[in-house]
């Protein structure tokens, strides 16, 4: 009914499509598996239980930057702008550059989002296919770069699916030689040992972006842009005023008070990210990729990814195929870390599916020979 109504470039997107995970054991996400201490929960029961919900929020979040800029490291030569999860940060960026010639280039396998905001907003949108070992393609994004003049260029930084850092120095290159804005999204951040954020003070370029999601604040919906000054002013009359609610102000303030407490889960998770790269690495059929962020990528037999899907998923487990992106996703599946338990369970009821499957090879090799 309301088709001629609708913008060409939104009526063919495929909205973001988030699965129903009811009474799943829910990998799929790269969410912190980690509630708060009980007496946590309830201090910071007590400080939602007071806060002002009849009044607007501050709109600048002043105590909660503040708060940030300590704990995130933020050089002095930048600002800082929060955004309703670091998805709204990244809408907002494009939204403040948007001119219909005007391009956004990103890596690609890469986050979903960078193609989805671009072509939601106008904008063009262009991937670099990664190499096989998921490094960035350096020549091709520079040469891209030269010719096309990207106004932004998203690098997830480690990448998403992927798992992997890219080469610091391809990073550096790419910033340097870009005329326009260059985006590291360091989502992963937490789980990552390694950051752009000291070099805000060398590149007037870059930009630098963070989420609470993956450190155990997913529910909270906060991200965070450290960029020039100048830049976030712009940005900030694209951000709608009131965007960072008082519930998510007060709960993320007391988060970062307490910061050791998601200091020990991220530890727990990167132990467990090592356990569990080692356990996939036994299983002969599959591949998988080395991971600096909170999941792991594998591979598997050729057109076995669904089928091992569908199995987990029949088990209570759910994780994520990419299968359907196909080139080098193709036969790809995506597993979030959980707790020891949780990843206990995937890697049993993934051992039960790769049997059944090596059984069923051998059956069929068997049937080949006779
Ligand atoms: N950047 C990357 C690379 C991501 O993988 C994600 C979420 N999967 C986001 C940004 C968005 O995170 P959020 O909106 O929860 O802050």
């Amino acid at each position: 009914m309301f088709d001629s109504l609708i913008k060409q470039s939104i009526k063919a997107l495929q909205a973001y499509h988030v699965p129903n995970a009811k009474g799943m054991l829910k990998l799929d996400a790269m969410e912190n598996p980690y509630c708060l201490p009980a007496e946590l929960q309830q201090q910071l029961a007590e400080a939602l239980a007071v806060a002002d919900i009849n009044r607007y929020p501050d709109p600048a979040s002043k105590e909660l930057v503040a708060t940030l800029k300590l704990a995130m490291e933020i050089p002095n030569e930048a600002e800082v702008l929060l955004g309703n999860g670091s998805d709204e940060i990244i809408q907002i960026i494009a939204m403040a550059v948007a001119e219909p010639d005007r391009l956004i280039l990103a890596p690609e396998p890469s986050f979903s989002m960078y193609r989805m905001i671009a072509l939601c907003v106008g904008m063009r949108y262009e991937g670099v296919p990664l190499d096989n070992d998921f490094g960035l393609n350096l020549s091709q994004m520079l040469q891209t770069i030269k010719e096309q003049k990207p106004a932004v260029v998203f690098i997830a930084y480690p990448n998403n699916p992927t798992g992997n850092l890219f080469d610091r120095e391809d990073i550096k290159a790419i910033i340097e030689q870009s005329p326009g804005l260059v985006v590291v999204d360091e989502a992963y951040h937490a789980f990552a040992d390694d950051s752009f954020m000291h070099e805000l003070a060398h590149y007037p370029n870059l930009l630098v972006l963070r989420t609470v999601s993956k450190m155990g604040l997913a529910g909270l919906r906060l991200g965070l842009l450290a960029a020039h000054p100048q830049l976030i002013d712009a940005f900030n009359k694209v951000r709608l005023p009131y965007n960072i609610n008082v519930l998510t102000q007060i709960s993320a303030k007391f988060a970062f008070d307490h910061k050791h407490v998601f200091d020990r889960q991220t530890v727990q998770i990167k132990q467990d990210r090592a356990l569990l790269f080692e356990a996939l690495s036994g299983f002969s059929s599959l591949r998988v990729f080395p991971s600096k962020a909170n999941f792991i990528l594998f591979k598997t037999e050729p057109e076995k990814s669904e089928i091992i899907f569908a199995a987990l998923k029949s088990d209570g487990i759910l994780i994520k195929t990419l299968n359907k992106q196909a080139g080098l996703l193709t036969d790809c599946l995506r597993v979030t870390v959980g707790t020891p338990e949780e990843n206990a369970k995937f890697l049993a009821s993934l051992e039960k599916v790769l049997d059944r499957l090596k059984d069923s090879n051998g059956v069929k090799r068997q049937g080949v020979t006779q």
